[in-house]
């Protein structure tokens, strides 16, 4: 098989009902482009006969890979080992097993790339989920913008394409918990999106439970800001700005009016001031769980797209 420049990292968990429908689309893709393609399969140990199927297209077709992993790691940790797996010298594509997202817009994703951009992230215009879901969806990433340190686009998933660079970067960033389109987000070079409609399941059930979302979502949520420690110690501080207003009312009240029960003050002053000085504790402490954390997080100080030396220009 020639090198591959273009890579289709595709984790699958469960798909045996989509498995012989995905592997059509994904041929007729592959007819219809000109430029080479390999397709990574990973199995995320699935209990079906997925990993057999995997197996088989793989020993019929070089233009496949397959990635059988030990067992169940979830979706995160699949498209990570995908990613380390893919050969693609120019770019490495990201998609659902399910069909949710359309294998076709490969063309348009790699254009992108050719333009020079790194990171090209697909995003939905519309779900085709039930309401109650696509409110949480909504909601959610909403909240992760308004806490995130940094920017990570509203709406889009995992789908998208990566040029070579982008994802050796990705994969050399050995977090335990994972949120890769974040990560994705926290490499930098030149990012775009590019909406497209995002289909319905074509066939079997979706085996992200609402327990892995609810993991997802903690991951986007605390690997990417530092919010809720900050809150605390922001807490802590209005607790006491309030016991301190309160004191400066009641004692304005006790002087004027005489009206103040003796006891009542000192006991409200106490607690909320107290509350308060435990906060600002706990908060400070969790700056120091911070800062360790981003230290065993060991993700690279920085990430260079360019260098000039000698009158010479390398990519980093
Ligand atoms: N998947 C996986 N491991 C898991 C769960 C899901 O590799 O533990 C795969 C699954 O086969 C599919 C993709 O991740 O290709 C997205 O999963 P799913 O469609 O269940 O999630 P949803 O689209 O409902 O968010
Ligand atoms: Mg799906």
């Amino acid at each position: 098989m020639q090198i591959p420049e273009i890579s289709i990292v595709i984790p699958l968990y469960n798909e045996e009902a989509v498995f012989q429908q995905l592997i059509t689309r994904l041929k007729s893709l592959m007819e219809q482009q000109s430029i080479n393609i390999e397709i990574v399969l990973i199995d995320d140990g699935s209990k079906d006969k997925t990993a057999y199927l995997i197996n088989d297209i793989c020993l019929q077709d070089t233009r496949f890979q397959g990635v059988i992993l030990s067992r169940n790691h979830g979706h995160q940790l699949a498209l990570s080992a995908g990613l380390s797996y893919a050969r693609g010298t120019k770019a490495i594509m990201v998609m659902d097993g399910d069909l949710q997202d359309p294998p076709e817009l490969l063309p348009e994703l790699y254009a992108k790339i050719s333009e020079g951009y790194d990171v090209v992230y697909a995003v939905r215009k519309k779900r085709k989920e039930s309401f109650f879901k696509r409110m949480l969806y909504w909601s959610y990433y909403r909240i992760q913008q308004s806490v995130s340190s940094f920017h990570i686009p509203l709406d889009s998933g995992d789908f998208g394409m990566m040029s070579r660079r982008a994802v050796d970067h990705l994969v050399k960033m050995p977090e335990q918990s994972r949120y890769l389109r974040g990560m994705r987000s926290w490499i930098g070079f030149k990012q775009i999106g590019l909406s497209y409609e995002r289909d319905a399941r074509a066939a079997g059930n979706s085996s992200y439970g609402f327990r892995q979302l609810f993991a997802l979502a903690y991951n986007g949520i605390f690997n990417f800001s530092e919010f809720p420690v900050k809150f605390i110690t922001r807490m802590g501080m209005y607790s006491i700005a309030l016991s301190m207003i309160y004191l400066a009312y009641v004692i304005f009240r006790r002087i004027i009016y005489h009206d103040v029960p003796a006891g009542f003050t000192a006991l409200i002053v106490a607690i909320v001031l107290f509350s308060g000085v435990q906060l600002i504790s706990i908060g400070l402490l969790g700056e120091y769980v911070l800062r360790i954390y981003n230290q065993v997080r060991n993700r690279p100080l920085f990430v260079v797209d360019k260098v000039i030396t000698d009158r010479e220009v390398r990519n980093g």
